[in-house]
């Protein structure tokens, strides 16, 4: 019989002893009403870390009658609870106290989301953690700055609008981004004074969890956040369904998105999608190309290419396209792929086996269709863990599988193009609108395909910059409403106009 792992194999390469500390607290559980419980049915589910395959922690299974209690304990704090009714100026400071725990506890939470994820720990510590500390003091600063308006009606009357909470937000993340995603949510959701049930990625609940800890320590009433961690279709299914959640914020597969819209429509709930992209990243031969080849291979392999908005066709003019390929293929090859606690490494593990399996069927599908593997194209040589190849396919065209659907993984389909409006056809010639790039050093040519391409975020000279000032979200079908900035104030509020004969 297999010996039951340890912790300490498990969580090999993390160095803070708070990081073991969570993990070998027992069985994680739920957070309902500001308590932790287990699930109802007592059931767990394990949680692996996929650089080893080993298991990091025991997590509760919430199901229906979890998420049941969840929306209850919601549902007081917004009707009853001091919450929605709190002096907005109070609200700042307890979201920004939230900010200082998160730094107060970096190290711990990247080392978590690197266990749970597999991204490198360089990743998490520089961009996960920090930029979760930076979505939550962001909008604490809304909470103060949300304001309705007195409109010209007839002197008889006073008339005016009153912003208001939606009620219960349920919000279900995915698993690239754990705690950043928990933060786009929830920050938001919260400023505007609104409760929440979270229901994390089943592949990385720790953060989330994590998080649970922090919104207590820093005063945050209960019930105001729930977490209900479990499967898609059960625990996820429940919040969907369920005829007292007023909203649903949903970031994950365009797949789930449409079957949310779907299941969400028996009390006509809010709903915000964030869903899948293939998005085209354009290079002319006027650009940097310097710049061009490196924000290209940032852009497809950040975090595995397990990014919703990756750069993952790549359009280069034909004039340039082998000579393009060839740097993007050298410098894919220079990504040491690895331990993603070893500080040098810039490539760790996909997600989890399922994924695994996902990317190295569309490498098959890619070989077979007739495109190259100019590098990469396989799995990783470790015995353990979840591994892929940075790879680089040349010779595709963009009706192959590889430059159709969403992989999800390290893989540039590079295709060539004639001209600027080829380009732009071919860009959009796909079913999603996430985002898009252009490299060029004619500025007019840049804002004339930045117009043109059809997605909700358009990098010129860049790729994949994000700031939580500015909106996010979807064309097509890659789903609809804006997260971030001033725009996910109205995903979260709904307007009353009052009329008052004088
Ligand atoms: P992926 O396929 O990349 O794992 P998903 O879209 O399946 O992405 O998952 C994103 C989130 O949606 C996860 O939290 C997952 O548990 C949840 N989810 C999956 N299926 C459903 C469903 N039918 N209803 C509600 N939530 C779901």
């Amino acid at each position: 019989m297999a010996a039951t792992p340890s912790v300490e194999t498990a969580a090999r390469g993390a160095k803070s002893s708070a990081t073991l500390e969570f993990l070998k607290s027992g069985p994680k559980k739920l957070l309902i009403g500001g308590k932790w419980v287990a699930a109802k049915s007592g059931k767990t589910f394990e949680t692996l870390n996929p650089a080893n395959e080993e298991v990091l922690a025991l997590v509760a299974e919430g199901d229906k009658e979890d998420v049941d209690e969840a929306v209850k304990a919601a549902r007081k704090a917004f009707e009853e609870g001091k919450w929605p009714r709190m002096n907005p100026h109070e609200r700042t400071r307890l979201l920004l106290k939230i900010a200082d725990l998160i730094e107060k506890n970096a190290e711990q939470l990247a080392e978590l989301e690197t266990l749970d994820n597999g991204k490198t720990i360089f990743e998490s510590k520089n961009i996960d953690v920090p930029i979760t500390a930076e979505v939550f003091r962001y909008y604490a600063g809304w909470a103060t700055k949300i304001y309705g308006e007195t409109n010209p009606s007839t002197p008889d009357v006073f008339n005016f609008t009153l912003r208001e909470p939606v009620g219960v937000c349920g919000q279900i993340i995915p698993w690239n981004f754990p705690l950043l995603m928990a933060s786009w949510k929830i920050a938001p959701a919260l400023a505007c004074g609104n409760t929440v049930v979270l229901k994390p990625a089943e592949q990385t609940p720790l953060t989330a969890l994590r998080l649970g800890e922090i919104l207590l320590e820093a005063g945050l009433p209960e019930g105001v956040v729930n977490v209900v961690t479990g499967f898609g279709p059960t625990a996820g299914g429940a919040l969907v369904t369920h005829p007292d959640v007023d909203k649903i914020a949903f970031t994950g597969s365009t797949e789930v998105g449409k079957a949310i819209q779907r299941e969400s429509v028996g009390n006509l709930k809010r709903i915000s999608l964030e869903l899948g992209g293939k998005s085209p990243n354009i290079i002319f031969p006027d650009a940097d190309v310097n710049m061009a080849v490196f924000g290209s291979m940032m852009g497809i392999f950040l975090n595995q290419g397990q990014v919703c908005c990756a750069g993952s066709r790549i359009f280069v003019q034909e004039s340039m396209y082998d000579q393009f390929t060839d740097s993007l293929s050298q410098m894919a090859q220079g990504l040491t792929l690895g331990d993603p606690f070893d500080p040098n490494v810039r490539m760790g593990p996909l997600v989890s086996k399922e994924q695994h399996e996902r990317v190295l069927g569309y490498l098959s599908a890619g070989k077979s269709e007739g495109a190259k593997v100019k590098v990469g194209g396989d799995r990783g040589p470790q015995e353990r863990g979840y591994y892929v190849k940075p790879t680089v396919f040349t010779g595709v065209n963009n009706a192959m599988k590889i430059a159709r659907e969403e992989i999800f993984g390290p893989v540039a389909a590079a295709i060539p193009f004639k001209d600027e409006n080829d380009a732009v056809l071919q860009g959009n010639d796909t079913a999603y609108g996430l985002a898009a790039a252009v490299w060029t050093k004619d500025i007019s040519r840049a804002i004339k395909v930045a117009r043109s391409l059809k997605a909700g975020t358009v990098w010129i000279n860049n790729y994949g910059m994000l700031d939580p000032i500015t909106p996010f979200g979807g064309y097509k079908q890659s789903g609809f409403g804006r997260e971030l900035g001033k725009y996910a104030i109205d995903l979260y509020t709904q307007i009353k106009s009052v009329y008052a004969r004088l």
